[in-house]
């Protein structure tokens, strides 16, 4: 047997999956080649089971770095539910687990290992180690041991003295950032030989995401409530004051919601998140705090209610929705004001970080204002290359951003009024010229003499500075000077010359909004296909029960893939059981009985009636 039959069998038998994720062959093969290797897939793209899956087949232990406790433990619990030993040393376990742990290690049974960088690294975990057959080192979160990345760990320079202690054990690596500088930073530090890296498309297809301004907040929240009623999801918040606030609200409504951020106790931390892993409550209202070592896979709807202060934040944040790879909804909801807080936040920062965080905050705003397909315009940012026309799965795409008819003759209207103050004034000015302002500014330097004066006469202000915003993020404008003088850039001279067409401005708040677009993106569509939705429904609830049980989190017994695909295919047997998505050997004997009886039960009911 080849050894990608060996991984294909064991990803069968213990996890019930049928086929690889991208990357995730040639992953597991540099695993079992020996060969070190950097990993990098997005969230959600599967990253656990490039090493989880290995381990299962290699003789030696499995060394899997962690930074966080609640991550550990969650993938031990995974593991555990699939049937294969694995555990967690931590702080938190008394003399006699560690002991118990240390001598399952010794007799070989246990084939992964979870620690912290701190601990791996103590003189006396590395001797245990040195004295057990180490198979190779999995470093998760690898981005932290950059101080280039987002969360850096001192912790985990430490990592790089394993080179020497295990030469003979594979070192590999895995994140979800995506930055060149992070990626060498890792490979340096960790000292990897010769890696074989494979970076994968930051693309989120099963994400559907719609970036709206800021009207009425709580409306368009309930809005998007109303599409995911009893499911899980996140509603992101600037402030400390505006989560207890919007979490108060949404209660007194009768959602199921709980506030997470920095200003609560530890306590009340803890019990908040709790609940919404264990499904007793399905949104977090929560500060940036949130977020890092939350693992539950059906998260199906994170909100902004404000800006994030970098694409990067959002594409995080936002990320942890759908990393069961079935559809989720990601909302932004954006006004001015969220620009101008970030920028008072950040403006003591020392002058050359100032510069730079004010540069990523600008792209966010140009991300927020700029109507160029939200999965484009995301991948491109990361520097990657988007294939599609169409994405058909955001705001842009569903044409639910309603666009000025004759986007191209506005265009072009306030393109040459640019040109005519001899693209020497900012946006406010080339705005009051075009809605025929007697602002001495305008009178005094005869620009009410323009040709273009006045050319927008009864539009609002603010749709004018919106429009030329697009302008700007659409590549027709370009800043320049430290007064950010508006000049035309190639792209803009070929619309002023009616060479090209290529251009849309949405339509501003003085008219009324066009109709929103609820077409159901294709990932939905085909999620849903076929599914017998109420029997869903009570093989969730049946879930939750079964989870509370067994003390564990719902999503560690069946993800909702699983439960969809049963809820699909309503086996009857054991046997048509285990073909199920998700359902390994393990589960199907653990959990069996209990979701056919359900199923059983279901279908005489639809029988009877
Ligand atoms: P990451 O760590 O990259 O964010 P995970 O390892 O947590 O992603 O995997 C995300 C989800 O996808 C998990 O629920 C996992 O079981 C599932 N998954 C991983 N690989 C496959 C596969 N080959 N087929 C189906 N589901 C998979
Ligand atoms: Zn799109």
């Amino acid at each position: 047997m080849t050894a990608v039959d060996r991984l294909r069998q064991e990803l069968h038998r213990y996890w019930g999956y049928d086929s690889f994720r991208p990357l995730q062959q040639p992953a597991m093969e540099a695993v079992l080649a020996g060969r070190d290797s950097l990993v990098v897939l997005p969230t959600g793209g599967g990253k656990s089971l490039c090493f989880q899956t290995p381990a299962v087949v290699m003789d030696g232990l499995a060394v899997v770095v962690s930074p966080l406790i609640s991550l550990m433990k969650d993938q031990v619990d995974a593991l555990t539910a699939c049937g294969i030993p694995s555990a967690c040393l931590n702080s938190s376990l008394s003399p006699g687990e560690r002991r118990d742990i240390v001598d399952q290690l010794r007799d070989g049974s246990i084939r992964l290992l979870y620690v912290a960088p701190e601990r791996l690294c103590s003189e006396w975990m590395l001797d245990q180690l040195q004295s057990l057959n180490v198979g190779f080192f999995a470093v998760d979160e690898a981005h932290c041991i950059s101080a280039w990345g987002h969360d850096f760990r001192p912790e985990y320079r430490l990592l790089g003295q394993l080179r020497d202690r295990f030469p003979r054990a594979g070192m590999h690596a895995y994140t979800a950032t995506a930055t060149e500088q992070v990626r060498n930073d890792i490979i340096r530090q960790l000292r990897l030989r010769d890696p074989e890296v494979l970076v994968g498309s930051f693309d989120r297809p099963n994400l559907s995401y719609r970036v709206e301004r800021r009207k009425n907040l709580l409306d368009q929240i309930r809005e998007v409530l109303a599409r995911h009623a009893d499911e899980a999801g996140v509603i992101y918040c600037i402030s400390r004051r505006q989560v207890d606030e919007l979490t108060a609200t949404l209660r007194a409504e009768g959602f199921k919601a709980v506030a997470y951020h920095a200003g609560l106790s530890d306590l009340a931390r803890q019990r908040n998140q709790e609940a919404f892993l264990k499904e007793r409550a399905d949104i977090v209202v929560a500060t940036v705090a949130f977020g890092m070592g939350i693992d539950k896979s059906n998260v199906r709807f994170v909100i902004h209610a404000g800006a994030p202060r970098s694409i990067e934040n959002f594409q995080q944040e936002s990320g942890r929705a759908g990393r069961d790879g079935l559809e989720a909804e990601c909302c932004l909801f954006h006004g001015p004001g969220d620009f101008i807080t970030w920028r008072k936040m950040q403006s003591d920062l020392p002058e050359e970080a100032l510069a730079q965080a004010n540069e990523v905050l600008r792209r966010m705003e140009q991300f927020c204002t700029g109507i160029l397909c939200r999965h484009r315009a995301l991948v491109e940012y990361f520097g990657q290359e988007y294939p599609a026309e169409s994405c058909g799965a955001c705001d842009v795409c569903l044409d639910a951003v309603a666009t000025v008819p004759d986007s191209a003759v506005l265009a072009q209207k306030i393109l040459s009024c640019v040109v005519r103050v001899k693209q020497q004034f900012g946006a406010d000015h080339v705005a009051n010229v075009l809605l025929g302002s007697r602002e001495q500014r305008v009178l005094s330097r005869g620009h009410d003499q323009l040709s273009t004066y006045g050319l927008l006469k009864g539009a609002r202000k603010q749709d004018v500075r919106m429009w030329i915003e697009q302008l700007v993020s659409q590549g027709l404008l370009d800043r320049e000077g430290e007064y950010a003088t508006l000049v035309v850039t190639d792209a803009g001279w070929s619309i002023l010359r009616g060479e090209s067409q290529g251009v849309r401005l949405l339509a501003g708040t003085g008219k009324a909004a066009g109709k929103k677009g609820t077409r159901a993106t294709k990932a939905a569509a085909d999620g849903w296909e076929g599914v017998d939705r109420d029997l869903f429904e009570s093989l969730r609830s049946l879930r939750r029960t079964v989870a509370e049980a067994k003390g564990v989190p719902p999503f560690i017994v069946f993800g909702d893939a699983s439960l969809r695909d049963m809820a699909r295919r309503r086996p009857t047997t054991l046997e048509e059981f285990e073909e199920v998505h998700g359902v390994g050997t393990k589960k199907a004997g653990d959990y069996g009985d209990a979701f056919l009886r359900a199923i059983a039960s279901h279908l005489a009911q639809v029988g009877a009636s």
